[in-house]
C-alpha cells in the first residue's frame, strides 16, 4: 500500500469510529431500562421492550464493527498490511476496514 492510501485509509477508519462511537452512545440511551408496566401502560410497555431488542441487536452489530475498526488502525502501519500473501496487490481498503484480519484479496480468498 502507497503512503498516500495508507493516510486515507487511516483518515476514513477514524471518522468511523467517531460516527460509530457517537451511535452507539445515543443507542446506549435508548436501550435504557423499560418503565415499570403502571407507569406507561400495558401496549406501550411491550412496544418499548421490542423496541429495545432491535435496538439492542444493532448496538451489538456496531460494537463488533467498531472493535474491527480499532483492530485495523493499530495494524495499519505494519509493513506489508493491506497487501495479498497470495498475489502480492493491494486488497480493497474497504474490505480491510470491515475485515482488517484478511491478509488476502477478495480474488484470492
Ligand atoms: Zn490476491
Amino acid at each position: 500500500m502507497k503512503q498516500e492510501e495508507i493516510k486515507i485509509l487511516k483518515q476514513e477508519i477514524r471518522q468511523l469510529i467517531k460516527k460509530l462511537t457517537s451511535e452507539i452512545a445515543q443507542m446506549e440511551e435508548s436501550a435504557a431500562p423499560v418503565a415499570p408496566e403502571n407507569s406507561i401502560g400495558r401496549i406501550s410497555r411491550m412496544d418499548a421492550i421490542n423496541n429495545k431488542s432491535v435496538v439492542e441487536a444493532s448496538l451489538r452489530n456496531r460494537r463488533k464493527k467498531l472493535a474491527k475498526l480499532q483492530v485495523a488502525l493499530s495494524k495499519v502501519d505494519n509493513p506489508g498490511f493491506g497487501q495479498c500473501k497470495n498475489c502480492k496487490q493491494s486488497i480493497n481498503p474497504k474490505r480491510l476496514m470491515l475485515m482488517p484480519e484478511s491478509d488476502r484479496c477478495i480474488k484470492c480468498a
